[in-house]
């Protein structure tokens, strides 16, 4: 049977087929799960920049409602003076600070007091209710800058007033700017006044300048010689901060700091409290970012990065399920094609055995196993052609076995075929391992034995063969005695083809019936 499985390169080539199939589908779920990481990446990379953008809006939208704001009080001292206690107090309650402005801790009123002034001003303060008032620190200096009102005048704000912020350079930077700008300017980082304590909340301050009633201030030397004080909103940057969002953008570490340079001392604001900024976190953050951002005219650095929240919610595609599915699909169809493949070849292996099984019933006798008229004649014309080739000589003995019939009348049928395998079995013991025994009738028998030297005696081979039959046979329990006729034919003297031959054994064989059975006859006497 040839097959192309048979040739040992496409076996070789069907073997490593799974492993081919295994690359393949490992390679397309590869490149399945990195296109989809890729756009997990990139969608969490927009809903990032997005939120920045937002927060960034966000911060600035809510400053400049604080400037709006503090414009509102900085008109109200246009017509009003600045000593008008009741009017900024009142003005405060109708805001409602903790309602609409909630960020805010404090507004209140900074007084620009000279040297000269200063004397008047003390006395201002103290018939205004403040009868211990004293400038903080106290001290003889060109100028002061003292907080003289705070509201609403709760809580805190009611700490006393007169604290002189032009002293502080944070303050100070940011009270000139008002004062030369006339525009609102915010402080650095600071603690508030009112925070007495320390440890207290990091805050800024947002001022805006007040001019003398009625005076130009066009330029910056007129602002500079009209300024009579500052209007300002104290803010601690956490309430800021909760007040911009009603909930903070989620899975995200918002941090503000004051300025350019990022440093922990300049951070104003983190989300979850100003601790120290957690380093691990900072590093294993998917995204993050810096803006720098202009608040009234003071540097703001917003860092922003996300958590693994964030990145659970926006930057997980289907990638996990992507992989375990196509590693577990790649094996599954891997192991298909093995078993496909396997199974092929086990079901050849089955069809070829079969057809040997098949092949060999075809040719043998199933009763003793012997080669049957069809094989015989196979090796009848290899032999007849081995001799025409090389010469020699080779005879076909035809041996039947004498009055078999009343043995299977007597014995039974199994009984007879007993009789036969024995017969089969004394035949092969008296034979060369070259020679062909075979069955080609039902008590009928054939030896081809095959090139014969000059020195054997065909008579006495014919004989052996004869005898061997003689022994008694003890099948079933009987002891049975049979004979057997043979006729001789031997190549070349008899005949030089197949039908010659066998026509003369046969012939030879009914003579030896003819006269009277258990003996041998050769087809030509002098052979
Ligand atoms: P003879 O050859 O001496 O003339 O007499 P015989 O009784 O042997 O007659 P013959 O050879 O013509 O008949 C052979 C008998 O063998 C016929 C049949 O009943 C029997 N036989 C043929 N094949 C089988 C078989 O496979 N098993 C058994 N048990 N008997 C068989
Ligand atoms: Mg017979």
């Amino acid at each position: 049977m040839s097959t192309p499985l048979n040739n040992a390169a496409t076996r070789a080539l069907l073997m490593l087929l799974p492993w081919f199939v295994l690359m393949m589908t490992l390679g397309v779920t590869w490149f399945t799960w990195d296109h989809e990481r890729q756009n997990a990446s990139h969608a969490l990379r927009s809903q990032f920049d997005f939120a920045l953008r937002e927060t960034v809006s966000r911060v600035e939208q809510r400053v400049l409602g604080y400037e709006q704001m503090l414009r509102g009080v900085q008109s109200l001292f246009a017509t009003t003076p600045l000593k008008n206690r009741a009017a900024l107090h009142d003005y405060v309650e109708t805001l409602q600070l903790d309602a609409n402005f909630s960020g805010i801790q404090a507004i209140g009123v900074v007084a620009w007091v000279s040297k000269q002034d200063k004397a008047a001003h003390l006395v201002n303060m103290r018939s205004a209710g403040f009868p211990d008032y004293v400038i903080d620190p106290d001290g003889p200096r060109e100028v002061y800058a003292p907080i003289v009102q705070r509201e609403p005048y709760v809580g805190r704000n009611r700490a006393p007033p007169g604290s002189d912020v032009w002293l502080d350079p944070m303050r100070r930077m940011a009270l000139e700017r008002a004062r030369d700008s006339g525009m609102p300017a915010i402080s650095g980082k600071v603690q508030l006044k009112a925070d007495t304590q320390s440890g207290a909340p990091p805050g800024f301050i947002m001022y805006l300048p007040i001019y003398a009633q009625g005076q130009p201030h066009d330029s910056i030397a007129q602002r500079r010689a009209q300024l009579i004080g500052w209007v300002y909103a104290a803010f601690h940057m956490n309430d800021f901060m909760a007040s911009l969002y009603g909930n903070q953008p989620l899975g995200l570490t918002l941090a503000i700091y004051d300025g350019t340079d990022g440093k922990d001392t300049s951070l104003l604001y983190r989300t979850g409290g100003v601790a120290a900024i957690d380093e691990a976190q900072r590093q294993t953050a998917a995204v993050s970012a810096n803006e720098y951002m202009v608040v009234a005219g003071h540097n703001w650095t917003l860092s922003l990065r996300t958590q693994a929240l964030f990145e659970d919610r926006y930057g997980r595609g289907a990638e996990t399920v992507i992989a375990v599915a196509g590693v577990f699909l790649s094996l599954l169809l891997a192991l298909l094609t093995w078993l496909m493949i396997n199974g092929r070849e086990r079901a050849l292996g089955l069809a070829a055995a079969m057809t040997e099984e098949l092949r060999h019933m075809a040719q043998h006798d199933t009763l003793t196993g012997l080669p049957n008229r069809a094989l015989f004649n196979d090796r009848l014309d290899q032999e007849l052609a081995r001799a025409k080739r090389q010469g020699g000589r080779f005879a076909m003995v035809f041996l039947d076995i004498d009055h078999f019939k009343p043995i299977n009348d007597n014995f039974g049928h199994d009984v007879g075929d007993q009789v036969l395998r024995q017969v089969a079995k004394q035949l092969l013991a008296s034979v060369r391992a070259a020679d062909t025994v075979a069955r080609i009738g039902g008590d009928e028998f054939v030896v081809l034995l095959a090139h014969l030297s000059e020195s054997d005696t065909i008579l006495a081979l014919a004989n052996k063969l004869h005898q061997a039959l003689k022994s008694p046979f003890v099948v079933a329990g009987h002891q049975l005695a049979i004979s057997c006729s043979v006729g001789v034919a031997v190549y070349p003297e008899d005949g030089t083809d197949a039908s010659a031959l066998t026509k003369g054994a046969d012939d030879a064989m009914y003579r030896a019936k003819a006269a009277g059975r258990d003996g041998v006859r050769l087809c030509h006497p002098l052979g």
